[in-house]
């Protein structure tokens, strides 16, 4: 594993861009938001920012080079997601929800697949929309599971040249589109053959726009991430070649794995981005309230020491989700391990270092009149998406340990 991770001239200008967008455009997304009643209203009224993101090629910048995308590795995506998640979490949470759902078709497609499937995320218009259908109600930590377990639950069956899926999701975003008749393209894990092992029965299927048999059944109301919609909704007889499957009949174990293997490294660069926004709130507040006193609060050494550890975790968790970035952009042997770490590390430590900053902003911090209040209600998902902490994530670590010939030379290139 190589260690420099400073960014190249290309990567600074992306990040400078990335931050005029969200300064000059997301912020703009809480004022027109918040007062909206309703999960699914308030999410509809993103969509011009969202259009925003998509004409500013943010869905391009997020795309491989080699897919036809801007996009030249996990860094790229680590800066995107750092600048414009630090400013709205909901918005851009629709733009990465975008981007996992393409991973099965980036990862695992065919080239005629990503050439009928990608080009409307490619274009610099309109406001597309994909979403990686893994979630099932009833829990999905154990959706490889042998029986008696469940494992996933929605079935496709083949009948003639198509596959004919049934099933349930949910926390899944925006899979209905803007205009409930289906998202541009979802990549749903579904089951395949009901007799294989756990790791050969799933499958990853294509599901393109517009598709009868998708019904909307609840929009999520979640404690942060207000303005973005998570949906649980249920495929009844949903028909596609059988074409669409993406990895192979058989491969949905393995492409869900990689699929959630790049996301964790961005996870913990979510954690960063908001711990980032909530110290810079914290830090100026410190050095401009007296709270009735003689001096600024920085001039208390527990106000101080406070923001010194908060930042000494923050620049932690970034240099780990970067090193988890370039690990896996290099195919290093450690990748994988380096990446839940980041997952687990800069998810846990945001909702710690946030709840330690709004210690030292004090009481106002708990009015949504300044911004930690909201900071803190988006990370709190951190570690439960994604692949849950407790569930998913530890496991996978705890698999890796177990796995013979594990090192634990190799996350950082020691052997
Ligand atoms: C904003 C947002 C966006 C999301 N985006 C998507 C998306 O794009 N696609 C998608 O499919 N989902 C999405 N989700 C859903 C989410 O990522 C997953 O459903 C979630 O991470 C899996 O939940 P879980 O780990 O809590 O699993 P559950 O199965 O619900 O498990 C619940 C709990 O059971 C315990 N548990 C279960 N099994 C084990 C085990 N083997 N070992 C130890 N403990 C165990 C753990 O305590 C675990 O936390 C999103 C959710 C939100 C809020």
């Amino acid at each position: 594993m190589s260690i420099d991770i400073t960014l190249t001239p290309a990567q600074k200008s992306l990040q400078h861009e990335a931050r005029a967008f969200a300064h000059d455009v997301l912020t703009g997304v809480v004022p027109a938001t918040r007062d909206i009643a309703g999960a699914e209203a308030r999410a509809m009224a993103t969509k011009p920012f969202y259009e925003k993101l998509i004409a500013a090629g943010f869905m391009r910048k997020s795309i491989p080079v080699e897919a036809g995308g801007e996009c030249s590795g996990m860094i790229d995506a680590a800066v995107i997601c750092e600048e414009l998640y630090s400013v709205d979490a909901s918005v851009t949470c629709t733009l990465i929800g975008s981007v996992l759902g393409l991973y099965p078709l980036l990862l695992a497609g065919s080239p005629g697949q990503i050439a009928e499937l990608l080009p409307p995320f490619l274009a610099k218009t309109g406001a597309p929309l994909a979403s990686f259908c893994s979630s099932e109600p009833g829990g999905s930590a154990n959706a490889g599971s042998p029986a008696p377990g469940e494992g996933v639950r929605t079935k496709a069956v083949l009948d003639g040249g198509h596959w004919v899926i049934n099933g349930r999701k949910q926390w899944i975003p925006t899979p209905l589109g803007w205009d409930g008749k289906g998202a541009d393209l979802l990549t749903v894990v579904c089951r395949t053959d009901p007799d294989a092992a756990p790791e050969h029965a799933m499958s990853v299927i294509a599901v393109p726009r517009p598709t009868p048999g998708l019904v909307f059944e609840h929009a999520h109301d979640g404690m942060g991430h207000r303005a973005h919609l998570s949906t649980r909704f249920r495929l009844d007889n949903v028909r596609v070649p059988v074409g669409n499957v993406l990895g192979g009949i058989g491969g949905g174990a393995k492409v869900a794995e990689a699929s959630f293997t790049a996301t964790a490294a961005l996870v913990g660069i979510l954690g960063v981005a908001l711990m980032r926004a909530a110290f810079a709130f914290a830090l100026n507040f410190a050095k401009t309230e007296r709270r009735g006193g003689i001096h600024p609060i920085i001039e208390h050494q527990a106000v101080g020491y406070a923001l010194a550890d908060a930042k000494t975790t923050i620049e932690a968790a970034r240099f780990l989700s970067w090193a988890a970035c370039k690990a896996l952009d290099d195919q290093s042997p450690g990748a994988a391990e380096l990446a839940y770490q980041a997952k687990i590390f800069g998810s846990e430590a945001a909702v710690k270092v946030i709840t330690d900053l709004m210690r030292v902003v004090g009481i106002d911090s708990y009015d949504h009149e300044l911004p930690l209040a909201g900071l803190l209600q988006d990370a709190v998902v951190l570690p439960l998406f994604d692949g849950g902490n407790m569930g998913v994530r530890r496991r996978q670590l705890h698999n890796l340990m177990k796995s013979e010939g594990y090192s634990p030379l190799t996350a950082w290139g020691g052997e």
